[in-house]
């Protein structure tokens, strides 16, 4: 396993210079995961498979689906990718390598955790000023949209909010200055776990079940449901600052009375 990881990571610096791989490879691979891993959820609210595990009973129109990948595509090209090569100086000053050998399993699940732990607490800081009335009606509101979120809206924002979601996203690598196999590795879980939490449903296999401190989709999709003011749930990826600083408190509430009624309707 780890040899042919090597062979084919061997045939992408043959074949490809650094700049190529941080860059366009980077901006191709995230393209690749997002609309991989985004689209069927559009496909699944459409016919109406699985319909019992859809959180929230309102469903997207067509059109409103199609508005948020044609806008989708003009900021990935018009925003992401301008990003993507700016910053690669950067990570080359910062020390991101591309070379033989890769690095550790330790050293690569070592770092992703700490990018996990350190996104999640820079993303609620800046998230909760973004739903600040100026900035909400200017910026934030524009992710908001969506008030039944699904796959493809996790990454629907303002270009302004682009960049600040970019920054929660590339501070840990920036200091630490990865292995761009690490980089790469982090930028798929990061973009798997956003479109979990905005898929519009949720699993008896989700992994939310697995790991209470992990928000997921039905955590997200309470921030999108409610007034700006009352949603609550900051987090990007886990349960405890909110927790910590008391913004969930209409969640774990709700998420109560729907755990009352289950057991009233048992014992009827
Ligand atoms: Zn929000
Ligand atoms: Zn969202």
């Amino acid at each position: 396993m780890a040899s042919l990881l090597e062979s084919g990571w061997q045939y992408l610096i043959t074949n490809f210079s650094d700049f190529q791989l941080a860059c366009l490879g980077s901006f191709f691979l995230h393209e690749s995961v997002f609309f991989f891993s985004g689209l069927p959820f559009i496909f699944l609210e459409r016919a109406g498979y699985l319909k019992k595990y859809k959180i929230q009973e309102k469903n997207n129109t067509p059109a409103a689906q199609e508005k948020c990948i044609a806008k989708l595509v003009m900021y990935h090209f018009g925003v992401n990718l301008p990003v993507m090569i700016l910053s690669y100086p950067v990570f080359r000053y910062m020390g991101m390598e591309s070379s033989l050998p890769l690095p550790s399993w330790k050293v690569v699940l070592a770092q992703i955790l700490f990018y996990f732990i350190l996104e999640d607490f820079v993303f609620y800081w800046g998230h909760r000023i973004l739903h600040t009335k100026w900035l909400y009606k200017h910026v934030h509101s524009v992710h908001h949209e969506y008030a039944t979120p699904f796959g493809l809206t996790s990454e629907y924002a303002h270009p302004a909010e682009i960049l600040f979601l970019g920054f929660a996203t590339i501070i840990g690598p920036a200091i630490t200055g990865p292995h761009l196999f690490t980089l790469w590795l982090w930028m798929v879980l990061r973009v798997l776990e956003t479109v979990e939490a905005h898929c519009g449903y949720h699993f008896p296999w989700s992994i939310s079940n697995l790991f209470p401190l992990y928000g997921g989709a039905d955590f997200h999709d309470y921030h999108h449901r409610l007034l700006y003011t009352k949603s609550g749930n900051y987090s990007s990826t886990f349960t405890y600052m909110d927790r910590i600083f008391g913004t969930d408190t209409g969640y774990r509430r709700l998420k109560a009375l729907k755990v009352e009624a289950e057991e009233g309707n048992k014992k009827i």
